[in-house]
């Protein structure tokens, strides 16, 4: 299936681009703290980055790659980024981290669907956007 990667692709176009996640790893649109849920374009950089499962470290830029994975390859590097973030079933309620998984993983397989594989891709909170077509 089609998920977004860490790429260094595209780093520079815009002001305010970083990428300190692994290139190649898989990302997802993780969670925004109150400094850029105001303005996202502004100090923290998490409300306009990916976040990188295995690195945790975060990137502006990603990737859409047709991998050769499943809907539970996905759901397990999520669930093992969650446990290394601190928010695992043994902090958060068993029954939330089903949840907030579930969503998540949901989240993460609809993001990159839209996109040919090759294409750039940003993000802006809850909202993932094409930076650069895929080359065909
Ligand atoms: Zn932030």
């Amino acid at each position: 299936m089609k998920l977004l990667t860490a790429t260094r692709e595209g780093q520079g176009d815009r002001d305010g681009d970083f990428c300190y996640a692994v290139e190649g790893e898989l990302v997802f649109a993780g969670f925004v703290c109150a400094t850029d849920r105001r303005d996202p374009a502004g100090g923290c950089g998490c409300g306009r980055a990916f976040s990188g499962l295995n690195s945790l470290r975060a990137t502006t830029t990603a990737l859409v790659r047709d991998l050769d994975l499943t809907y539970d390859d996905v759901r397990l590097a999520l669930s093992a980024h969650f446990v290394a973030a601190g928010m695992g079933p043994d902090v958060l309620d068993a029954a939330d981290f089903e949840e907030m998984l579930e969503e998540e993983v949901e989240q993460t397989i609809r993001y990159a669907q839209v996109w040919e594989p090759g294409a750039i891709v940003g993000r802006r909170l809850d909202s993932v956007h094409l930076r650069t077509p895929a080359v065909r």
